[in-house]
């Protein structure tokens, strides 16, 4: 789960870090306003919207969209010095969605800006933690060349991203942390404030389960302070339960309304760019099947595990969001019965097909506790459905299905 870039800061700002004075808004005439309250000194306007790349981005019909390496005539984040300009600047970004290199194309709608009061900028940084997987730990991350071009750095000059280990037990050492301040260049009394933002950003990546916590750019400014100017974070939602605090900073509105509706039926679901539904019980089985589709020239509609212990309701639910997208031209059911009878999913396809109707050809393969009663309950039930008993020959008939053929 992502969460806005000003409620990122306010959890490293908890654990110590130095952030600008900024203030949220949600219309021109309060943007105008927090420019005042903060004394009417430049500021910068930042779209809050949970991708990244705003800088970089431009509002989808207010502008053309530029060429490549065009700089951008407006972006999602802007210097400004006056009323004025906060006032018009505020009501065409809240007015048009703004497409960045991590949105759709047709961008995202910005409801929230952040004023933040503008940092005389010396030098950019980039500080990250993520987990490295094969390493089996956090990494934190840091790079003297940070800003909006860090991509381009660490494609073409990887060597300049430094990286250390985190024992989770622990969090990141002090001596680490310095360590990481001197090699990017910190000197002096900066030092320590650095050291700060470093320890920060590890103490809010382990105490909260970010799966990401980035501070791009980190800041010195002309007058030597050291700053997060901005951040970016995600969270893993297998431990939101533990963190109430984080579950009330989730913003739906950022998120895909699919998704949504599948995380209120207990399923977990991704949606993809090809054309075939997947109705799969367990992470790894589902993992399976998009890979069989795909070996034998299928585009997978997405990822879809309803669980172990799926429900007829569950298996209804599930059911209904395939049928309900426009992109799927056909269907793959591969259910293991296991903990969940082969019967009990049967019945619950019939009844959910009976209900939306079978707009598209839908392939099932059943194996498992109770397989023979299941594959009885979907014959007997007059739906079309073209049954298959291995994982091959299931692949083989939704690739073709979904190629009209
Ligand atoms: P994004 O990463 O989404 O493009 P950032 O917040 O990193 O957004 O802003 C992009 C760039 O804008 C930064 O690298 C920095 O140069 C500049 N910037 C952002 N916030 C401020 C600020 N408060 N003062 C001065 N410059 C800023
Ligand atoms: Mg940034």
């Amino acid at each position: 789960m992502k969460i806005h870039e000003y409620q990122a800061k306010e959890l490293l700002q908890a654990a110590g870090a130095a952030i600008p004075e900024g203030i949220v808004v949600d219309s021109p005439a309060a943007a105008v306003e927090a420019f005042d309250q903060l004394g009417g000194n430049p500021v910068v306007l930042k779209c809050q919207i949970h991708a990244g790349g705003r800088g970089k981005g431009y509002f989808k019909g207010y502008q053309e969209k530029p060429k490549p390496g065009e700089k951008t005539k407006l972006g999602g984040v802007k210097y400004l010095t006056n009323r004025d300009e906060v006032a018009q600047v505020a009501e065409i970004m809240l007015k048009y969605p703004l497409v960045t290199l991590q949105t759709t194309e047709e961008g995202q709608k910005v409801s929230k800006l952040l004023v933040q009061a503008a940092a005389d900028i010396e030098r950019e940084i980039y500080v990250g933690m993520v987990l490295d997987r094969a390493a089996g730990m956090p990494v934190l991350m840091a790079c003297a060349e940070g800003g909006v071009d860090i991509e381009e750095v660490a494609a073409h000059s990887p060597e300049k991203i430094l990286k250390n280990f985190v024992a989770p037990e622990t969090g990141l050492h002090p001596f680490q942390a310095r360590k990481v301040a001197f090699q990017l260049g910190f000197t002096g009394d900066q030092v320590a404030k650095a050291e700060k933002i470093l320890m920060a950003l590890s103490h809010v990546f382990l105490d909260k389960d970010c799966s990401l916590a980035e501070i791009n750019p980190l800041v010195v400014t002309k007058q030597g302070d050291v700053l997060a100017l901005d951040a970016k974070m995600d969270f893993d939602e297998n431990a939101l339960f533990r963190h109430p605090d984080i579950q009330a900073m989730r913003d739906l509105s950022e998120e895909n309304p699919i998704e949504i509706r599948a995380s209120k039926a207990n399923l977990n679901f991704i949606q993809l760019d090809g054309n075939i539904g997947c109705l799969v019980n367990g992470a790894g089985l589902a993992m399976g099947t998009m890979d069989i589709i795909k070996y034998h020239g299928g585009e997978p509609a997405n990822f879809l595990d309803v669980g172990g212990g799926v429900t007829p309701e569950g298996a209804s639910e599930a059911f209904r969001i395939l049928m309900g997208d426009p992109k799927v031209k056909a269907i793959l059911v591969n259910i293991f019965g296991g903990i969940a009878k082969c019967d009990l999913i049967a019945e619950a396809l019939v009844k959910a097909g009976k209900e939306v109707g079978f707009k598209v050809p839908v392939v099932v393969r059943l194996q498992g506790t109770n397989v023979d009663k299941g594959r009885q309950i979907l014959k007997e039930s007059g739906l079309n459905v073209l049954t298959a008993d291995g994982l091959t020959e299931a692949a083989q008939k939704v690739v073709a299905a979904a190629k009209g053929q």
